[in-house]
C-alpha cells in the first residue's frame, strides 16, 4: 500500500528525570518513529559517524547555514552549537515519517514558529510534566548528583513547568510502562490527522 499521508512531527518536552529520551528511543526501536540527524559544532566522539551519529560542522558552516535559514530550530549547549535541519524533517515527513524531536522548551518554541506549510501540518508537541515530588524521588535515587545538582534541576523544573500551557498534550508521568502506552496511543492518534491527508 502507498501511504499518501504526511507523517507526524511530534516535539517533546519535559524536565531532566521526566524520562522523555527513553520514551523517544523505545518508540524509536519499535519502530514507531524515527529522529533526525541534528547538526553540531561539536568534535565526533570515539565510534561516532559523520552524517550517522550527527551532521559535524565547522562553526563557520553552522554559521552559514543560520544565515541561509536552513534551521528548523538551534541552540546553543555547553558551548557547542545544535541544530536540526529543515529540509531533512520535510524530507521525512513527506514520506510519511513519524518523527519524534526531543528539545528543551526553547526549542520547541522555535518549531511552533516555524510559518513552513509542511511542518505546520504535520506540528504536534507533548509536554511530559513530572509532579514535584516524584520528581524529587526520581532525582534523589539517581545516587551520582549533588544535592545542589538537584535543587538546580528542581528549579529548572520549575521554570520549565511553567511553560507547559504553550503545549497541545501533556503527559503527567507515572511509571515507564503507562508512560509508554499513553505516548505511543498519542502516537497512533496523531498519525489519524486530517491535516497530514494530502
Ligand atoms: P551531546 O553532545 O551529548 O550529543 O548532546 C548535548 C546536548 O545537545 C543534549 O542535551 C542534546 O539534547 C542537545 N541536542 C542535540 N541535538 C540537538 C538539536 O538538534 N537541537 C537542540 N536544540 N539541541 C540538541
Amino acid at each position: 500500500m502507498i501511504n499518501t499521508n504526511y507523517g507526524t512531527l511530534l516535539v517533546v518536552s519535559g524536565p531532566s528525570g521526566s524520562g522523555k529520551t527513553t520514551l523517544c528511543r523505545r518508540a524509536m526501536e519499535a519502530d514507531l518513529c524515527r529522529y533526525s540527524i541534528s547538526c553540531t559544532t561539536r568534535a565526533p566522539r570515539e565510534g561516532e559517524q559523520n552524517d550517522v551519529d550527527y551532521h559535524f560542522l565547522t562553526h563557520d558552516e553552522f554559521s552559514a547555514k543560520i544565515a541561509n535559514g536552513e534551521f528548523l530550530e538551534y541552540a546553543e549547549v555547553h558551548g557547542n552549537r545544535y541544530g536540526t535541519l529543515k529540509a531533512d524533517i520535510i524530507q521525512l515527513l513527506e514520506q510519511g515519517i513519524t518523527v519524534v524531536m526531543d528539545i528543551d522548551v526553547q526549542g520547541a518554541d522555535q518549531v511552533r514558529a516555524c510559518v513552513d506549510e509542511v511542518i505546520g501540518r504535520c506540528y504536534s508537541d507533548l509536554y511530559i510534566h513530572v509532579p514535584q515530588d516524584e520528581l524529587k524521588a526520581r532525582l534523589s535515587g539517581r545516587a551520582t548528583d549533588a544535592d545542589e545538582v538537584i535543587a538546580l534541576r528542581l528549579r529548572n523544573a520549575a521554570d520549565e513547568d511553567a511553560c507547559m500551557p504553550r503545549y497541545q498534550f501533556c503527559l503527567v508521568s507515572q511509571d515507564r510502562e503507562h508512560d509508554y502506552d499513553a505516548f505511543t496511543a498519542l502516537l497512533k492518534a496523531l498519525s489519524m490527522r486530517i491535516s497530514l491527508m494530502r
